[in-house]
């Protein structure tokens, strides 16, 4: 079988040049537009090799949404600033205050409790106000913001530091002039109406990439938050890839377990699946049925593109069923494939896929 040095599978293989890559065209987009970028690691765990680049790279911000991630990072020795992207949960206030300088909120009886714990740990916390602005996840009504910056400003431990968006998150709305300049409108009133300088007025995600690049004037805009493009180059975008950038920095490597030629269709007395589906096959007659080593613990299997010429026909928990087509693979053979960014954000988390950084 195979001559060459054994490696661990599954493994996910991290090129760090590539993301270097993406990340100085990004910065220097965004710093021709006068925005600064908050890279965002959760799609990564808050990994520290993948972090380090994007300070590296000039970005002085990292936003996570999960403390988990940013403890790991401060543990690391990370001394920049931490932007927590989640809102945080009633039960977590400590920890938000001890391991993020800055925190993306909407209610206002957490930030009162921000403000207490702040206060009692003798820090300032720095508070972004987030808007709704049509994406409809998190986010205060326009008409109601007035009434919560009123309340926060005279909060002691926390310093309302800027107002912001979420977009294209959950309704897939993109950020456009419109809604961009709604968005300028907002922080420019607040700032005239309470006196007050706004350190951040700040958009995302990735998608943000299409109005920032094609716009003439990025109003009051000064920051975005930004995963997906950095690290798999906007691919995932409606304009399917940001050009000059690299959508293939990260690669899932599984082994082939057996490689047989079976039918096409089960046989025997049908019920369900391991997941309790009632499945569907093509009948293609015989083909060649490869078991790969990985499974649904492991990897967001629409998100899988295989490099060779192969179809996925489904997985359980720690195999994945293909039909290897015309391939000739045989057990220890291996399969690249590439990931958007579900299957790179499962494959990250599983404990079960090694991380193989190339530099
Ligand atoms: C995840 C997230 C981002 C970054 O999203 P990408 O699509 O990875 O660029 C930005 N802002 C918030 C609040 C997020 O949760």
């Amino acid at each position: 079988m195979r001559l060459v040095p054994v490696m661990e599978t599954p493994r996910i293989e991290i090129d760090l040049s590539k993301i270097a890559h993406n990340v100085k065209k990004l910065t220097e987009l965004c710093g021709s537009k006068g925005v600064s970028i908050t890279a965002v690691t959760k799609g990564v765990c808050g990994d520290p090799k993948i972090a380090r680049l994007f300070l590296k790279g000039g970005i002085e911000i990292i936003g996570d949404s999960r403390i988990a991630n940013l403890k790991k990072m401060r543990e690391a020795g990370f001394q920049n600033p931490f932007l927590l992207l989640r809102l945080p949960a009633l039960n977590e206030v400590e920890s938000v205050v001890k391991y993020s300088s800055i925190s993306l909120n909407s209610e206002i009886d957490i930030i009162k409790e921000l403000s207490k714990t702040a206060l009692k740990n003798n820090v300032i916390h720095k508070i972004i106000l987030m808007v709704e602005l049509g994406d409809l996840r998190e986010g205060i009504m326009p008409s109601d913001l007035e009434v919560i910056v009123k309340e926060v400003i005279h909060l002691e431990g926390i310093k309302l530091s800027g107002v912001g968006t979420s977009l294209a998150c959950l309704g897939g709305v993109l950020p456009d002039e419109r809604n961009m300049s709604q968005l300028s409108n907002i922080a420019q009133s607040i700032e005239d109406k309470f006196g007050i300088t706004l350190e951040f007025v700040s958009s995302g995600n990735s998608s943000v990439y299409t109005w920032l690049e094609s716009t003439e004037d990025v109003g009051k805009i000064n920051n975005v938050r930004l995963g997906e493009s950095l690290l798999l180059g906007g691919k995932d975008l409606e304009c399917k890839g940001i050009p000059g950038l690299y959508y293939d920095a990260f690669t899932l490597v599984v082994e082939v377990l057996e490689s047989k030629v079976k039918p096409s269709v089960p046989y025997g007395k049908i019920s369900v699946d391991a997941f309790g589906n009632i499945p569907e096959f093509e009948n293609r007659g015989q083909i060649r049925r490869v078991i790969l080593g990985i499974g649904r613990q492991d990897i967001l299997l629409s998100g899988l593109t295989p490099r060779l010429d192969i179809e996925i026909l489904g997985a359980s928990s720690d195999h994945l069923i293909a039909d290897a087509k015309k391939t000739d693979l045989k057990p220890g053979d291996e399969v690249i494939f590439d990931v958007d960014y579900g299957a790179m954000l499962a494959a990250m988390t599983s404990p079960y896929v090694s991380k193989v950084y190339l530099d």
